[in-house]
């Protein structure tokens, strides 16, 4: 099975499907033209036909027995995330049809609520319906509100949903979407940044302090596909262990970012189709974004598309980001240019964001353009790593240390020419994404 890929924010797909659902690979994808119009209510209900009604207990088993797992990043399984929901229901539930996507090199989510808008709407219907929720509030950035908001009126006009969905705006963050954030922005408190959540999760006190499902949209739209075709027909594609497809938004491989659609526990090198002598032109393959890690190409070309491999690899596949890098770019001012867009975005309330990033971002700089002044090299950039770990409210701070890990060991051979013969040449970049971010003075010293 191969992979379905498009150009740029477009996607090329023609793969047969049936009442029994698609065959193959392409199944969110499938039948979305090249030019990315958006699927009207008329098209999608030709294409994949009304939700059919399905108890509460009935979709659950269905989530469980499909594997399906979160594909926001967190990779968590959803059967239980709901079951969770569910549980916790003192008040009835909300959902949060999330669709923020705060990482600069993701445009998987993007495409599904600009092309497929109703496919998402489906499945935040289904978690509604399940979990009996009073609400449903859909998360995204400015841009993408005209395409859903026009598909949200036109269900309304069609008087398909029970549950009345409104639409609130991600801020444009790297952390809009992590689920507190997205809950503050919704609750109007803090919005975009993370919470001290303490021992209570959104699950049980979230929007409006109701039991609150965060669910990435590409999630929800596989949710509207396995409601259709049962978890056995979801489990046709991919391994026991991951099965489905996932969206990639790939960088580096071609002349713009593609989104394509693979089948989980494919070997990289099938999803990407590049040959061995074409891996060679890399110097490493970044998985899962700015959160996610530098896998090496040699180990990157063998290891399948599953969460558990990225894992081992020191990586995940996180929001579903695959970079590569050209060998001839120098990577640490790439990943020097990544870390200070991270610290940038760290929302400053807890003592590794605040102290911990700014002090990896400066070593990191120094390491890339003037490494004569790095006092104590690599081990101290490392210590600084131990310091952060695991002491934020969030994960944030552990994200950038993954990434300046994952970094530091892959391109060890350019760490060490930089160490003795000062920085590389190279005027080749920045090939990595990141946004403009608005010049602030922030603890004396200016950020990028
Ligand atoms: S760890 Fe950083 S980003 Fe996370 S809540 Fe604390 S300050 Fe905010």
């Amino acid at each position: 099975m191969s992979p379905v890929a498009g150009r740029g924010r477009e996607v090329r797909t023609s793969q047969p499907h049936n009442a029994l659902g698609p065959v193959g690979a392409p199944r969110l994808l499938a039948g979305l033209d090249s030019a990315i119009t958006t699927v009207g209510l008329d098209q999608h209900l030709e294409r994949w036909g009304r939700l059919p009604a399905l108890g509460s207990a009935s979709i659950l088993d269905e989530l469980d027995r499909s594997g399906l797992r979160g594909h926001g990043g967190a990779w968590f399984p959803v059967g239980t995330k709901w079951r969770s929901v569910k549980r916790s229901v003192t008040k009835r539930p909300v959902i949060v049809a999330n669709g923020a996507e705060g990482e600069p090199a993701s445009g998987k989510d993007r495409l599904l609520l600009d092309g497929l808008p109703h496919l998402v709407l489906d499945g935040a219907t289904v978690a509604a319906s399940a979990l009996g929720a009073s609400r449903v509030i859909v998360h995204v950035p400015a841009a993408r509100i005209p395409a859903i908001r026009s598909a949200v009126e036109e269900r309304r006009r069609f008087g398909l949903d029970s549950v009345d969905t409104e639409i609130v705006e991600a801020p444009d963050r790297f952390l809009a979407g992590q689920e507190s954030a997205a809950v503050n922005t919704i609750n109007n408190r803090n919005p975009g940044r993370p919470s001290f959540t303490g021992t209570r999760t959104v699950r049980e006190w979230g929007v409006g302090a109701r039991p609150t499902l965060v669910q990435n949209v590409e999630t929800l739209a596989h949710v509207a596909l396995i409601a259709r075709f049962g978890s056995d027909w979801f489990r046709r594609v991919g391994t026991p262990e991951s099965p489905g497809t996932a969206l990639l938004t790939v960088t580096g491989l071609w002349p713009q970012p593609r989104i394509i659609e693979a089948p989980l526990g494919l070997p990289l090198q099938q999803v990407l189709g590049l040959s061995t002598e074409d891996a060679g032109i890399f110097q490493g393959l970044l998985l899962g974004g700015y959160g996610g890690g530098w896998v090496p190409m040699a180990e990157a070309m063998v290891m399948p598309l599953t969460e558990e491999a990225a894992r081992e690899h020191g990586s995940s596949i996180g929001p579903g980001v695959v970079a590569l890098l050209p060998s001839q770019v120098c990577s640490l001012s790439e990943v020097s240019r990544v870390v200070s867009y991270l610290e940038s975005q760290a929302a400053g309330q807890c003592g590794p964001c605040v102290n911990g990033l700014a002090g990896l971002d400066h070593s990191m700089e120094t390491l890339a353009f003037h490494p004569s002044s790095l006092r104590g090299g690599t081990s101290r950039i490392l210590a600084h790593c131990d310091l952060i770990e695991g002491r934020g409210a969030c994960r944030h701070p552990d994200g950038v240390t993954r990434f300046v890990r994952s970094a530091l060991r892959v391109f060890s051979d350019h760490v060490a020419s930089h160490l003795h013969r000062g920085p590389c040449r190279s005027r080749i970049g920045p090939c990595l994404p990141i946004p403009t971010v608005r010049r602030t003075v922030r603890q004396g010293r200016e950020t990028k």
